[in-house]
C-alpha cells in the first residue's frame, strides 16, 4: 500500500493562482486528474460527501485545500516554541486521539498555504520584536506538514530560511511522545518505545551527528470536552479513555479547559519518563513533560 498522501478532490482559493506554488499545484492536480473546485475561503469548505460523521470525516481527510494565509500573525505555543509557524492546518492521518480534533472539529480536511514568503515574511517581524533574544517556531502545531511536502517542499523553504536567520529557530530534532497514556503494562510498551527509538537514532543519524542535539518532548494524555463530543461521533466505538470523573480539570493557553490525569498520576508518569530518558538518550534535553 502507498502511504503516500494522494487527495481525492481538491480545493483552492482563486487567489492562490497569483502565486507560483499555487498555480503549479492546481495544474499538478488537474493533471493528475483530480476533482478540483475553486473555494471563496479555505476556512470554510463545503461540499465534502458524506452521510454520516464518520463517512464525513474519512472524505475530509482525503481533501486538500489549496489557500493563502491572510492573518498578519501566529498564535503562540507554549511550552515548546514561542510562536506556532503555520506552514499546514491538519494531517491526512486519521488517530483518535488526536490533539486537532479540538481545533478542527468533525471535517479536518487539509490546508496548505501558497504565500510561504509572506508567512516566513511574518516571522522575520516576530524575530526581530523579540531581539536580542532567540525566538523559537514550531511547524507542526496545528498539522503534520510531512505528508503534503512532496507537493510545497515547505519544510524545505522554512529550513533554508532558518539557516539564514541567526536569531530564529526552527524547532530542533527531536521526539516528542504524544498522548502518552496509563494502561496495564504502559511503562513496559513505553520503555520498548524508548529503546527503540534509540536503536533506530543510531542506525540513521548522519556521522558526527550527537544526542546533544536532540530534544525530548512528553506530554500526556489530555482532552476538551468538545473533542470528547467530535470523537464520540467520528468514531462511535472509540475506547479512548475519556472518563471526566477519573481526571483534573484545567484551564488552557487557549481559554478552553481540559482534563488531564490525577497530579499523583502525572507526577509517576513524569519521573518514569525522566528516567527512560536518562537511560536511553543520556545526552539529550528534556524540554517538559506535562
Ligand atoms: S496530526 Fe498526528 S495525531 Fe493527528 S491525525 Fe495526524 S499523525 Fe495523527
Amino acid at each position: 500500500m502507498s502511504l503516500e498522501f494522494i487527495p481525492t478532490r481538491v480545493f483552492y482559493e482563486p487567489g492562490a493562482l497569483d502565486y507560483p506554488l499555487g498555480k503549479t499545484l492546481v495544474e499538478r492536480f488537474k493533471y493528475m486528474g483530480i476533482t478540483m473546485s475553486p473555494t471563496t475561503s479555505h476556512n470554510r469548505i463545503t461540499g465534502i460527501p458524506g452521510n454520516t460523521a464518520t463517512a464525513q470525516y474519512r472524505e475530509a481527510k482525503r481533501t486538500l485545500v489549496i489557500g493563502v494565509r491572510r492573518s498578519k500573525t501566529f498564535q503562540s505555543c507554549k511550552p515548546s516554541a514561542h510562536y506556532q509557524l503555520p506552514l499546514v492546518t491538519s494531517c491526512p492521518g486519521m488517530c483518535e486521539y488526536c490533539y486537532l480534533a479540538t481545533t478542527l472539529g468533525k471535517k479536518p480536511y487539509v490546508r496548505i498555504y501558497v504565500n510561504l514568503d509572506e508567512i516566513l515574511g511574518i516571522a522575520s517581524n516576530l524575530i526581530k520584536e523579540r531581539l536580542p533574544e532567540m525566538t523559537q517556531f514550531e511547524g507542526a502545531a496545528t498539522s503534520d506538514p510531512i505528508p503534503v511536502e512532496r507537493y510545497t517542499g515547505a519544510l524545505k523553504q522554512t529550513i533554508e530560511f532558518f539557516g539564514r536567520e541567526p536569531n530564529g529557530r526552527f524547532h530542533p530534532l527531536g521526539f516528542i511522545i504524544a498522548p502518552i497514556f496509563r494502561f496495564e503494562g504502559w511503562q513496559e510498551a513505553y520503555r520498548q518505545l524508548m529503546e527503540r527509538s534509540a536503536e533506530e537514532l543510531v542506525k540513521r543519524a548522519p556521522s558526527g551527528w550527537s544526542s546533544e542535539q536532540l530534544t525530548l518532548e512528553f506530554i500526556s494524555h489530555r482532552f476538551t470536552s468538545k473533542a470528547k463530543a467530535t470523537i464520540l461521533e467520528v468514531f462511535p466505538n472509540s475506547s479512548l479513555p475519556m472518563v471526566e470523573d477519573e481526571r483534573k480539570f484545567k484551564y488552557g493557553q487557549f481559554g478552553y479547559g481540559k482534563y488531564i490525569y490525577q497530579p499523583e498520576e502525572m507526577q509517576e508518569m513524569k519521573e518514569f519518563f525522566q528516567d527512560q530518558a536518562k537511560r536511553y538518550f543520556p545526552l539529550a534535553q528534556v524540554e517538559y513533560f506535562i
